[in-house]
Formats: C-alpha cells, sequence, structure tokens
C-alpha cells in the first residue's frame, strides 16, 4: 500500500492514499511529481509539498483569480506570478474584459508536466490572449511600470526560489507595475498553521498600498483546511464597488456572496491581523 507524507510544517504531516504514481522528474528547480490519489484525486506536488489537487482545485484558484477580478471596474491586462499548474489562468481568462494575461513562471517543466497530466487545469495556456514567460517573477516585476489591471499571486509556499515572492521589494515592485486602478491578490498560507508568516506578509503588502484586506477559503487539501489570500488595492474605495457576478460564466464556488463573505474574519485572525484589519 503506498502513502504520501505530505508535509505541512516540521512537525505536522498528513497521509494520503495513493494509488498511482503517475510522474516523477527532478528540474533545475524542483521535483515535480503527479499522483493519483483516492481522496483528492489527482495531485501536482512540488518538493513533496501539494499544489494542488483536481478534487478542490477550483476553490483555490476561483478565489484567487475572481475575488480581484471583480474588483477591478474593467480587468484588461492581467499579470501572473507563478501558477505553471493552469488553474489560475483558467479562471481569469473566463473574464469577457480580459484581453491579455502574461503568466510568468519561472520552472518551464511544471507547465509541460500540467500540460501533459493536468488537462482540466491548463487548457488555458492554448488560449490565444495567453502569453507565457518563462522567467524570475521578481526579475520580471521589477522591471515592469504601470502596465497591469491586475497582479495575481500564484506562488508556492515561502521556500527556496519562491522565498522572493513574499519580499516588501517584490510587493512595492508589484505595485508599481500595476496601473492607477491597480488590484493585487496573493496566496498567503495558512492562518491557522502559521500565524507569524501571514501575518508577517500581510504587514508587508499593507505597507506598500493603501488598503489590504485578507480574505479566506477553505481548501481542503491545503494544510488544516482554512487558507489565506490578500487583496491589496491603489484605490481604496473600489473595496465596496466589487461588480456582481451575475452569471456570466460558470463557477463551483465563487459567487456574490461568497466574494462578501470572505473577508468576515474570525476574532482569532482579526486580533493576529491588528487594528488596521477591523478599520
Ligand atoms: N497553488 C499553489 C500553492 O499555493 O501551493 C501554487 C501554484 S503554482 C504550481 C506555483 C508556481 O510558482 C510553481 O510552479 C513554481 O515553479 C513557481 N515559482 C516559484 N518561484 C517562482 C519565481 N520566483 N518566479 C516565478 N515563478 C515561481
Amino acid at each position: 500500500m503506498q502513502w504520501l507524507d505530505a508535509r505541512d510544517s516540521d512537525t505536522l504531516m498528513i497521509r494520503h492514499r495513493v494509488v498511482n504514481s503517475v510522474h516523477k522528474e527532478r528540474s533545475a528547480y524542483q521535483e515535480i511529481e503527479v499522483i493519483d490519489t483516492v481522496d483528492f484525486g489527482r495531485m501536482l506536488l512540488l518538493d513533496g509539498i501539494i499544489q494542488t489537487s483536481v478534487r478542490d482545485e477550483f476553490i483555490y484558484h476561483e478565489m484567487l483569480a475572481h475575488v480581484p477580478l471583480f474588483v477591478h471596474p474593467n480587468p484588461k491586462r492581467v499579470l501572473i506570478i507563478g501558477g505553471g499548474d493552469g488553474g489560475t489562468l483558467r479562471e481569469t481568462l473566463k473574464h469577457p474584459s480580459v484581453e491579455e494575461v502574461h503568466l510568468v513562471e519561472i520552472d518551464e517543466r511544471v507547465i509541460d508536466a500540467s500540460r501533459k497530466y493536468l488537462p482540466e487545469l491548463s487548457g488555458g495556456f492554448d488560449d490565444p490572449r495567453a502569453k507565457v514567460v518563462i522567467r524570475d517573477g521578481i526579475e520580471y516585476v521589477a522591471e515592469v511600470k504601470g502596465a497591469y489591471d491586475v497582479i495575481l499571486i500564484d506562488a508556492p509556499d515561502p521556500e527556496g526560489a519562491a522565498v522572493g515572492l513574499f519580499s516588501t521589494d517584490f510587493y512595492a515592485n508589484a505595485r508599481d507595475a500595476l496601473g492607477d486602478d491597480g488590484v493585487l491578490a496573493a496566496q498567503t498560507e495558512s492562518p491557522f498553521i502559521d500565524p507569524k508568516l501571514v501575518k508577517e506578509i500581510y504587514d508587508r503588502i499593507w505597507a506598500q498600498f493603501p488598503l489590504c484586506r485578507l480574505y479566506t477559503a477553505h481548501v481542503p487539501s491545503y494544510s488544516v483546511g482554512i487558507w489565506s489570500f490578500a487583496l491589496a488595492l491603489k484605490r481604496p474605495e473600489m473595496f465596496e464597488r466589487y461588480r456582481r457576478a451575475g452569471g456570466e460564466f460558470k463557477t463551483r464556488y465563487y459567487n456574490s456572496e461568497i466574494h462578501a463573505a470572505a473577508f468576515a474574519l474570525p476574532e482569532y485572525i482579526l486580533e493576529l491581523l491588528g487594528d488596521k484589519a477591523r478599520a
């Protein structure tokens, strides 16, 4: 009997019954693995850490993409940093206003593996509006000014090449890569398992934007479930004026009620984030 010991931290592991090992390789950056599991179906792992599963990926990808894309009044140009599995790209391309999506991924082999083994997620790579740039996202955002309406940071945990995707300089450069109505969203880890890290990331983003709000979703394959995202705005008044989704396209998790509810935080997270989270 084969099991995946999915490490959450140095002190917590969750075991998944594996049906089949589909693919394994070592790229220049990381070990890439695709496996089939009983409860979550096909999974993508990087260095042994779960990135996504076909069973629950819609929750994470819809919440990372649609919350900021419905806050921006007319998103046309979108930048995705990381996101090599294609799930965030797929959701972004559902917005009819979106004319161009640039996806900057450091490891081409993640995209190749996803195209081959995770077709449910990676179909967007064939869309003519999608342009893939194989490059370090940290360098890329440092060179772009005022070019994007929305930036989505679809990073793995802050380890290896991804550490800088959670840095103050990176968030400042991302702000400058946005236009005047710019909106940024980032995955910001688990506030239950890694409260100190979530607070650090939140403070770093807040320091670069006039408004930053944390929102959450339950993603069963991640850690102990509760996952956080940050939404940062150059124009704070846009926060309340999100466009209400009205059946423009199909979603399985996101809707207008979930959009509003996701920003309602439990007391233990509000306490962690401090006064500015309550204002
Ligand atoms: N949803 C996932 C999660 O939170 O577990 C992350 C999705 S995606 C697979 C993350 C991608 O970011 C990986 O494919 C990785 O290669 C890429 N990545 C890591 N560091 C990067 C960097 N500095 N620039 C661009 N992409 C990077």
